[in-house]
């Protein structure tokens, strides 16, 4: 089957003067035997709740002829609901908005807060599609260089939002692709001189994280707005659940651009089920977490360094070619995701017996020299 991602678009169309130099996102679909390359939970969703989604769906069915809540006023409340209760901070159903995956929010925040001419503001490296959507929506995208230990240059990014005067700031936190956190006062010394912005912090894997949430800063600054998404710690990726957290006043201009309805009935009854069944998948994370601090600690003692990370994915090296290691682990069926750090490759944490297979396999390659360290 043409894979629409690899045809080019018919030249002689008066395609988007922004769009001419892109090439259709997306990590290489392989089929693998031990998939780490895109930051998925590795477990199915647990047999209750399947059994509870469907039954959940059942219900629904009759009114499938009608739009689905335009509003997702129940969704929101149980997002706000969950979100009390796992960061203790006091969050009202008005303060939550939901869509297609957090990318979906992404895009309506910068739709909503576009004029022409303005720029947007990231630290590299850093999640690629921060750049690529705000160059979609027009923004001219300036990028700062973090620290070598991927850290912000606090005092740096202090001058630059202050030149640059970007319309919108990302943040992501836990950083992907290198795992780390931002400190909550670092956010707040942005926040406080980034009174013009948009300030975006973005904590798609926030639950594998020991650090608290920006969310209990929202009551304070209008002006920032917290993502989030089901895709990581839920297990949730293929039913595209991401939302954002900010004032009640702020979320109303993703009111203005939303398409409508644009929340489907399906989707909406799926991520109810799963957040009222967070305590179940929060076992999953736990052991997420601790299957990467295992790997961290075995990948150390195999003379690897890996950088510490926050998130159910970690970087490791360093090779002398990260190219070639992610070729010899693909040769034995382990698809990992080279990021464009030097010597250093991106692993997604899988399931406990993926981890001790990984770790197994690379150890091979070391000792039979198929992948070198630097
Ligand atoms: C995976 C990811 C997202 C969003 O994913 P959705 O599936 O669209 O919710 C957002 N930000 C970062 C940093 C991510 O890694």
């Amino acid at each position: 089957m043409a894979n629409i991602e690899n045809i080019n678009v018919n030249p002689e169309l008066p395609l988007s003067s922004r769009l001419k130099r892109f090439k259709a996102y997306g990590a290489p679909v392989v089929d693998v035997e031990l998939k780490m390359n895109t930051n998925e939970n590795p477990y199915q969703l647990p047999e209750e709740v399947k059994t509870e989604i469907l039954a959940a769906l059942a219900l629904e069915l009759p009114d499938l002829n009608r739009y689905p809540d335009r509003l997702q006023g129940e969704l929101r409340i149980e997002i706000a609901k969950y979100l009390s209760k796992i960061t203790q901070v006091p969050i009202n159903s008005n303060q939550a908005w939901a869509a297609n995956g957090s990318n979906e929010i992404l895009n309506q925040i910068l739709l909503a807060f576009y004029d022409p001419g303005v720029k947007a503001m990231g630290f590299t490296p850093s999640y690629s599609m921060h750049q690529i959507l705000s160059e979609q929506n027009g923004y001219q995208y300036v990028n700062i260089e973090r620290r070598s230990d991927f850290s912000i240059d606090l005092a740096l990014a202090l001058d630059k939002i202050q030149s640059e005067k970007p319309r919108i700031i990302f943040i992501a936190s836990p950083n992907n692709p290198t795992g780390n956190v931002t400190k909550q006062y670092e956010l707040v010394e942005i926040l406080k001189i980034a009174k013009n912005s948009i300030v975006i912090f973005d904590e798609a894997y926030g639950e594998f994280s020991s650090e608290p949430s920006a969310v209990n800063l929202i009551a304070q600054y209008p002006q920032l707005i917290v993502t989030r998404t089901m895709s990581k710690a839920f297990a949730f990726a293929g039913a595209r659940v991401g939302y954002a957290i900010a004032q009640a006043e702020t979320l109303a201009a993703l009111g203005l651009v939303r398409l409508p309805y644009h929340l489907s009935t399906q989707t909406q009854v799926l991520a109810k089920v799963a957040l009222r069944n967070f305590e179940v998948l929060q076992m999953q994370v736990q052991q997420i977490i601790k299957d990467r601090k295992f790997m961290q600690q075995a990948l150390e003692n195999m003379g690897l360094s890996v950088i510490p990370s926050d998130a159910n994915f970690f970087l490791f090296g360093r090779f002398k070619s990260s190219q070639k290691a992610f070729e010899a682990l693909l040769n034995v069926s382990i698809l990992v995701r080279d990021v464009g750090i030097d010597g250093f490759l991106r692993a997604t944490v899988p399931t406990t017996a993926g981890a001790h297979l990984f770790i197994k396999e690379l150890g091979a390659l070391l000792d039979n020299r198929e992948i070198e360290l630097s």
